[in-house]
């Protein structure tokens, strides 16, 4: 089976009744969920697909003027995904992230062995426990009705709220406030301060004393509380208080991961499958991780086709390594708008989501949604 043509197209959603949504990581807010789509063809019919949160442009250039040709000139067959270890390494060093082809390609193979990729891979678990993690500043009351609903809906029994306050003592405030109304449910907290666009910008001190708080109010982890150039803090923070310290979502590759791990950073570590290689890559970092003794719970704001990725990923790993799978949801983001160009949302039942079990990613792709909400489409002249 070889690829005869590889095609990125730029999709956008617009949030319904002209909502819009404002990251807590973002400077603007936005009108529609943007993601880009990659779509590799064989020359048996068979289609692979991935996809990852991104403005698309730089992807899909770099798809178009490198990888289409890179792959075209590969003489294997597409199952020796291995061999393209090296080149997608070398392509996002100094390109974007193409780890995209990596889970196109398994998407491909998964397809054509009628079987879902972790069940190829190596199957751990047929279920994991979500939790629900928010992406926006709002007031407390909002956060208790959303979650409220989202346990209602969905199930879920943990959930992760963001601090980006002006002063941290506010974010504090919220925590309290939704502590207080749901005295048995899982927390985490993300502060996003790893690669922080505007302030606050947390020091040390501050993460400490953030941390401390954290500790009286149950609180499972505390994500990205410092710029991810500072090794030595987290080491610090991680020895001097019992939350645990997550992060690593925008990190590439297991040489970074390893760099994280032996400086003792973190005791959760959250690459995400799109962003850090593609599926190849993930399975070794999850051994690292293992190794290290470490937890590794992939990040999860992806389009749905993305998120698909991280499941078949986790579906390979047992809970003491990977217990949760982190599913957005913050109205206007719901599973409908991210889910847009799949034939079904991915949606937790009694708080779990079960790994897709079709073959390849487990999901379908509605090719009339992809045009309907395709902006940009590139393909070979
Ligand atoms: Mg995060």
């Amino acid at each position: 089976m070889k690829i005869v043509n590889v095609n990125a197209y730029l999709l956008k959603v617009p949030y319904p009744d002209g909502q819009r949504f404002s990251a807590a990581w973002e400077v603007a807010s936005t009108k529609e969920f943007t993601f880009t789509l990659v779509e590799v063809e064989t020359d048996e019919g068979i289609t692979g697909y991935s996809g990852m949160i991104s403005k698309g442009f730089e992807v899909i250039s770099f798809i178009e003027s490198a990888v289409k040709e890179f792959l075209s000139r590969i003489p294997l067959d597409l199952f020796f995904i291995e061999m393209m270890t090296r080149p997608l390494r070398t392509g996002s060093y100094f390109g974007p992230r193409v780890g995209l082809i990596d889970i196109a390609l398994w998407d491909i193979v998964g397809k054509a062995l009628k079987q879902p990729i972790y069940k190829l891979m190596g199957a751990a678990k047929p279920m994991v426990k979500a939790y629900m993690s928010t992406g926006q500043i709002k007031r407390a009351q909002q956060h208790i009705k959303d979650f409220e609903e989202g346990k209602a809906k969905y199930g879920f029994k943990a959930v992760k709220l963001r601090f980006h306050r002006s002063r941290w003592e506010d974010d504090i405030k919220v925590l309290k406030e939704f502590r207080d109304i749901f005295p048995d449910v899982e927390i985490m907290v993300d502060a996003n301060q790893a690669w922080t666009y505007f302030p606050p910008y947390w020091d040390g001190k501050t993460a400490l004393k953030v941390a401390k708080e954290l500790e009286k109010y149950d609180v499972l982890w505390l994500e990205e509380p410092l710029p991810i150039t500072n090794l030595k803090g987290y080491a610090e923070l991680r020895r001097s208080t019992s939350v645990m310290i997550a992060g690593g979502e925008l990190e590439y590759g297991i040489f970074r991961i390893r760099e994280l791990l032996e400086n003792e950073c973190f005791d959760i570590i959250q690459p995400d499958p799109n962003l850090s290689g593609g599926l190849t890559e993930m399975k070794k970092i999850a051994a690292l991780a293992e190794a290290f003794h470490v937890q590794f719970i992939p990040h999860g704001w992806e389009p749905g086709v993305g998120l698909a990725a991280a499941l078949q990923l986790i579906g390979t790993m047992p809970d003491y390594l990977c217990p949760y799978l982190e599913f957005p949801l913050d109205p206007p983001l719901t599973p409908e708008i991210r889910d847009a160009i799949l034939e079904k949302p991915i949606e937790p039942r009694g708080g779990y989501v079960r790994i897709p079990d079709k073959p390849g990613l487990g999901v379908e792709i509605n090719i009339d949604a992809v045009k309907k909400y395709t902006v940009k489409e590139i393909r070979r002249p």
